[in-house]
């Protein structure tokens, strides 16, 4: 039988706003020392919009724009939800792909018209040693923007910045986590800038970029070597950290997968929640020893 203080727990839990799939790990909260937030659509909304189109080469920015945005329209991540809307919005015709490939971590390939298309991370550049300098890109970087190049048969044609906004709500549950002794950790596949940016904004102890999707599981273990450990995220490429952390939570607004491999779903997408589900975890398993 369910113990009656953890069953009333779980009715005020689902109050508010949280789904329990797993209760020993709800059990666990209440002692946990560490949380790791994804960033893109964790700690931030990830809506992302275009902001600035660097041409690179003889393609002009609504030609690469349009390029791009053809072949992120076969990708499911929130960066290429980005380049597509802001394609549409001003009345780019998209063309069809061929042979669409996504690389995970690192960005998407395909065939138009003929040639090979990618919109890659700068961190692909680098380890294929592609030249993409720009004076106008150091500006933006800074900014905390997130960049991606669109690469024609391997030469750069152009670098498309994108901004996502940070959820209003993180900020506060950064500050009461690190209130209650509990360490708060960033990992994302985004590049280094843009992480210590977001890091800095929200007064984070510690972050790691620029980690691979098959990556994410061996930092949470390295994390888990200090301490007992919550993963919060929401992506694919989150689902076997979630699985790995002591506490598995997921946003709500997530993908199906990242919902199914958590323990705890916040329903309302809030990062607040995170400290909900420890204040109430320490309150009714101490309540029943
Ligand atoms: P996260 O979910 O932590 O933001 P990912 O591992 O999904 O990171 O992606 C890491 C990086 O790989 C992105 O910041 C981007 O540079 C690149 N990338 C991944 N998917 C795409 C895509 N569909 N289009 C463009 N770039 C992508
Ligand atoms: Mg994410």
């Amino acid at each position: 039988a369910v113990p009656l203080v953890v069953a009333v727990s779980t009715a005020l839990a689902a109050k508010s706003g949280l789904l329990i799939r797993d209760r020993s790990a709800f059990e666990n909260a209440r002692s946990l020392q560490a949380v790791v937030f994804d960033k893109t659509g964790t700690l931030t909304e990830g809506r992302f919009g275009v902001t600035d189109i660097v041409p690179l080469g003889p393609m002009d920015e609504n030609g690469i724009l349009g390029m791009a945005a053809s072949l992120e329209s076969g990708s499911e991540h929130l960066i290429a939800a980005g380049i597509v809307k802001s394609a549409k919005e001003i009345g780019i015709i998209l063309k069809p792909a061929a042979g669409f490939r996504a690389i995970p971590g690192k960005g998407v390939e395909g065939t138009i018209d003929g040639k090979t298309y990618m919109v890659v991370s700068p961190g692909y550049l680098k380890e294929k040693n592609i030249e993409a300098s720009n004076e106008k890109m150091g500006d933006i970087r800074e900014q905390g923007k997130t960049v991606v190049y669109l690469l024609e048969d391997e030469k750069p044609m152009g670098a498309i910045a994108l901004a996502d906004v940070i959820r209003k709500e993180s900020r506060e549950a950064v500050a009461r986590l690190k209130q209650m002794g509990i360490k708060c950790m960033m990992l994302t596949g985004d590049n280094r800038s843009v992480a210590k940016h977001v890091a800095d904004e929200l007064g984070l102890d510690e972050y790691f970029a620029e980690v691979l999707p098959h990556e994410k599981v061996n930092k949470i273990k390295e994390v888990q070597e200090k301490y007992r450990v919550a993963m919060v995220g929401d992506g694919i490429n989150d689902a076997p950290a979630l699985v790995q952390a002591d506490v598995g939570i997921a946003i709500g607004a997530g993908t199906d997968v990242a919902i199914e491999s958590a323990d705890i779903v916040l329903v309302g997408n809030d990062p607040r929640e995170v400290v909900d589900i420890i204040v109430l975890s320490r309150r009714t398993y101490t309540k029943m020893v």
